[in-house]
């Protein structure tokens, strides 16, 4: 299929969009509607020229935004649209092309991801009514960690909430990991051995990924578990909930609305959610943002060396992510808490390595490498498009 491929995130309110081509070089459309459904809705984007536009789209649904992305795809007809769904529960271990049996797939897992699968079903059936004839393709956040072994992905409880109700630890970032430990097995000579990912956005996960199969991850049920994120707390005490009810008062949803929204770098700085802001107040002594950097490095170090269990050898680590591919202080700092891993990183290519830079950070070609890689989830999402619409003809 030589025709580009449209890749949707379709939030409540928002849509994002990206018409990727299949040579990697041609230039890429991307773009935002957002604030759907409101009299401030509107669509920004880029256009092949790299110029920016904003469009008011006052009052526009799901299915006008669209309309109005189409007009902004300069006559270039995508071949299939690649959709990013955030939950396949256990019914995905790879993308699907689009069916009512996918769709009820989706639709049976909304439990699991109550905020982002019935927004990601709304957005299908918009792209369906306005591209009626082209294959869309969903791509799963959670179908690479398929392939976890039951001893990682079991919570310890009884086994009846596993079978009966599917709770079990599913992971999420998948294309984004699948994404960067593939191109670090093209790029290193050590090929697809065995590499610890660290995810580091606004969300944050790791992984342990061996022979491009994900054996581990840090996020389980949702995607609050595990690393201390820009609002997300991570992992708490699980007996947490109970002590903030009795204690507290707190409703569940007041203590989810915390857990989420309140808590990480946001909750332990006092100040933001922002890592750049973070890093700029900590030099500039603020004893919150300090603690934050210190805490969100301990955590991201403490995950990677519970993850290293997974595999047989460890063959690098990736770091990705707008902070991973950003911050050489939070690499630096993460790594300085690992000194019996042997990783060693050259500190003038480590500062370098930012704004969209690949590479390997390592001073050293003894012990495990050091890579940044800036992730490309759209490219990974309509990359699985194209494969999967291929197959299918
Ligand atoms: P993402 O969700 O992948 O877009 O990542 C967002 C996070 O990346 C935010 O916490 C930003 O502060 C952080 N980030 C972006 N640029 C930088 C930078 N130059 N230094 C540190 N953090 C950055």
């Amino acid at each position: 299929m030589n025709a580009p491929v449209l890749v949707i995130n379709c939030g409540s309110s928002s849509i994002k969009y990206a018409l990727i081509d299949s040579d990697p070089q041609a230039a890429r459309l991307s773009g935002l509607a957002e604030r759907l459904g409101s009299s401030e809705a509107r669509l920004k984007g880029k256009n092949s020229d790299g110029e920016s536009f904003t469009q008011p789209l006052p009052n526009a649904g799901h299915a006008e935004a669209l309309n109005a992305i189409l007009e902004h795809l300069e006559g270039r007809i995508p071949g299939a649209v690649g959709h990013r769904i955030v939950h396949g529960g256990e019914h995905f271990t790879q993308a699907a092309l689009i069916d009512e049996n996918v769709m009820a797939a989706i639709h049976s897992t909304a439990a699991l991801a109550p905020l982002h699968n019935p927004a990601n079903l709304a957005g299908i059936s918009a792209t369906q009514r306005v591209f009626p004839d082209l294959p869309q393709v969903a791509v799963f956040d959670t179908a690479f960690h398929q392939t976890l072994p039951p001893r990682a992905y079991r919570y310890a409880l009884p086994e009846v909430l596993y079978t009966e109700h599917g709770i079990r630890r599913y992971g999420f970032h998948g294309t984004s990991h699948a994404y960067v430990s593939q191109r670090a097995g093209e790029l290193s000579l050590r090929g697809a051995g065995g590499w610890l990912t660290a995810h580091l956005g606004n969300g944050c996960s790791t992984s342990a990924i061996w022979n491009n199969q994900s054996l581990d991850t840090s996020m389980g049920l949702t995607p609050l578990e595990g690393l201390v994120m820009g609002t997300r707390s991570g992992d708490v005490d699980p007996g947490l909930h109970a002590h903030l009810h009795r204690q507290l008062g707190w409703s569940l949803d007041e203590i989810d609305n915390v857990l989420n929204k309140q808590s990480g770098l946001l909750g332990l700085s006092g100040l933001t959610n922002d890592m750049r802001e973070v890093e700029e107040q900590a030099s500039a002594g603020h004893a919150g943002a300090q603690l934050a950097l210190e805490v969100f490095c301990y955590r991201i170090a403490k995950s990677l060396a519970a993850l290293s269990c997974a595999l047989p050898t460890i063959d690098g680590v990736i770091f990705t992510g707008g902070i991973g591919e950003n911050s050489p202080i939070v690499r630096r700092d993460v790594l300085a808490l690992m000194p019996h891993f042997g990783f060693n990183i050259d500190q003038t290519t480590n500062e370098a390595m930012v704004r969209g830079k690949e590479g390997n950070i390592s001073s050293t070609d003894n012990g495990p490498e050091v890579w940044v890689i800036p992730t490309d989830e759209e490219g990974r999402i309509a990359m699985e498009t194209r494969h999967c619409v291929e197959s299918a003809q």
